[in-house]
Formats: structure tokens, C-alpha cells, sequence
């Protein structure tokens, strides 16, 4: 595996490879890798010649009051990590080689940027889909990988690259999670024990929702006060988004949405934790 941190390096390490045709997987992550992370580096191994991996923790998307100076991270067990998973090309530029001057450009997606998270989260997505069309335009890359887990960033770069007809393949991964149930995020290592092990509520509420659906629930506005009266429940989870809509466009859920997807975020004391589930919606015949 090559480290490289520049965007020279990059393009001139990938233009052969480009030139014969070979296929080229991208995985973005801003580092502390675990098992998530992984199989995205897996499924891009499996269908492409090349893999670039990058690591950036990207200022663009943190808010003033967010966590990026104290963001996990740990290169070198992230460099053995990637090297022993068959990465060909490690990125991980500094913050001057990424953003040398400050941007006069910015990737903003109007509707799907602003709801949800992007409400709570102010320009959130503005930085996502910059830093992720720059990652694009470096790599030129043949698929690139995200994890359902994210699911409104999964639904805004598809959008993006759809409204930009950018020529990526965007693949999601489902969630992988830990032997409880609690999707695995860089950020769990902020928990403390008592908080880790409270954790689950998030996926047992999603289990919750889908077993009233497939119970025939389609009250999603009732459905919705269930689930924040469940979470709540648990003493140390202080819920912060709990929202079920349509899977495909985020809009409102509907009876006749195809599948509903059930976003959560839901704050353990400084620790923002997210999960999600999508949940077709059997047709009545
Ligand atoms: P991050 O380093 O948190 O920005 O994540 C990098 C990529 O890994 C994003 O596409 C995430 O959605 C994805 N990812 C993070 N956690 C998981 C997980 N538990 N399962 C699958 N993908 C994940």
C-alpha cells in the first residue's frame, strides 16, 4: 500500500491505471477505523482493480461546536488496518493540501441538505458534498463507498452525483454493527461504560418500529411519538432526531411510500450517536 498526501501524488500514481482500463474503488473515512469501515474496504476490494482509501477528517463539515479537535485518530493502526485488507492507495492529505486557500465554491444540496440532520447540523452537508466532490475529482474513481449507516449522506452525494451527472457508481453498505446491536462508530469511543450500555436502545427501537409496521402500523406520526417515548425510556439517552420517512426521497412517509426509513440520532451525554432502518412497506393486494 502507497500513502500519499498529495493530489499530485495521486493522480500521477492512478493515471496508468486509468489509462488500461482498470477499475478504480474509492473509500472515504475520516479515520479511527473499525469493522464498518472495513467492509466498505471488503466490497471495494471484491469489484475493483484498484482501491484508494482516503483519511480526512474534514473541518468543512464540523460545526463551531463540534468535535473536530478532538476527533479520534490513529494513523498507524488505521495504515496496518488498510494495508492488511489489500488497499492499494491510502490518501490522507493535511488540511492545506485539501483546502490551501479558503473556498469560494461549495456543493450545497437545497432541500435534501437542509432537512433533518442538516437542520441540526448547519452546512453539514454543504461540507460533505464539497469534500466528497473534491475526493471524486481526484481519484476519478470508477465506484465509491458509503455505509448506510449515514443515510441522509448516502442519499445526498447519490443526489449530487445524479443533479452534477458526475460518473461515479455510488454503492451503500449496510450497517455493520457490534454482537448488541449497536451500530459501529468511531465515535463510540467517546462512551463511558454506563452510556455504551445503553446504547442498544437505539437498535432496539428500530426493531420496535419494525414490528409495528409489519403489524400493519401506518401511523407514522403515532409510530414516531412511540419511539421517543421507548428511547426515552432508557434514563441516559436523550433524544435529538427520531423521524421515519420516505427511504427514497426523505420526504414525509406515506402509506403508499414503497419503504419508510426510521432515522434516529440520540445524544449520550457530549455523544451524538446515529442509526437507522429501512422498512418496506408490503403493497396491500
Ligand atoms: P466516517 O469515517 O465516520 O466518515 O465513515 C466513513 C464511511 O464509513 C461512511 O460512508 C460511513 O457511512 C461508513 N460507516 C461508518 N460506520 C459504519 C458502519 N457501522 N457500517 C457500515 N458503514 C459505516
Amino acid at each position: 500500500m502507497e500513502v500519499l498526501t498529495t493530489i499530485a501524488d495521486v493522480r500521477r500514481r492512478l493515471e496508468p491505471h486509468r489509462r488500461s482500463g482498470r477499475t478504480i474503488g474509492l473509500v472515504p473515512t475520516m479515520g479511527f477505523l473499525h469493522v464498518g469501515h472495513m467492509e466498505l474496504v471488503r466490497r471495494a476490494r471484491e469489484a475493483n482493480d484498484m482501491v484508494v482509501a482516503t483519511i480526512f477528517v474534514n473541518p468543512l463539515q464540523f460545526g463551531p461546536n463540534e468535535d473536530f479537535a478532538r476527533y479520534p485518530r490513529d494513523m498507524d493502526r488505521d495504515q496496518a488496518m488498510l494495508r492488511d485488507a489489500g488497499v492499494d492507495i491510502l490518501f490522507a492529505p493535511p488540511v492545506e493540501e485539501m483546502y490551501p486557500a479558503p473556498l469560494d465554491t461549495a456543493v450545497d444540496l437545497q432541500h435534501l441538505g437542509s432537512m433533518l440532520e442538516g437542520e441540526r447540523r448547519p452546512g453539514h452537508f454543504r461540507g460533505v458534498a464539497t469534500v466528497v466532490t473534491k475526493l471524486f475529482n481526484i481519484a476519478q474513481p470508477t465506484r465509491a463507498y458509503f455505509g448506510e449507516k449515514d443515510y441522509q449522506q448516502l442519499a445526498v452525494i447519490r443526489r449530487m452525483v445524479r443533479d452534477l451527472s458526475v460518473p461515479v457508481d455510488v454503492v451503500g453498505v449496510p450497517t455493520v454493527r457490534e454482537s448488541d446491536g449497536v451500530a459501529c462508530s468511531s465515535r463510540n469511543v467517546y462512551l463511558s461504560p454506563e452510556e455504551r450500555a445503553a446504547a442498544p436502545v437505539l437498535s432496539r427501537a428500530l426493531a420496535e418500529a419494525e414490528e409495528r409496521i409489519a403489524k400493519g402500523q401506518r401511523d407514522f406520526i403515532r409510530l414516531r411519538a412511540h419511539l421517543e417515548a421507548f428511547l426515552v425510556r432508557e434514563p441516559l439517552a436523550d433524544p435529538d432526531l427520531v423521524e421515519i420517512r420516505d427511504a427514497a426521497t426523505l420526504n414525509e412517509a406515506r402509506a403508499e411510500s414503497e419503504a419508510v426509513v426510521v432515522l434516529l440520532a440520540v445524544r449520550f451525554g457530549r455523544t451524538r450517536l446515529l442509526d437507522q432502518r429501512v422498512i418496506p412497506l408490503p403493497r396491500s393486494s
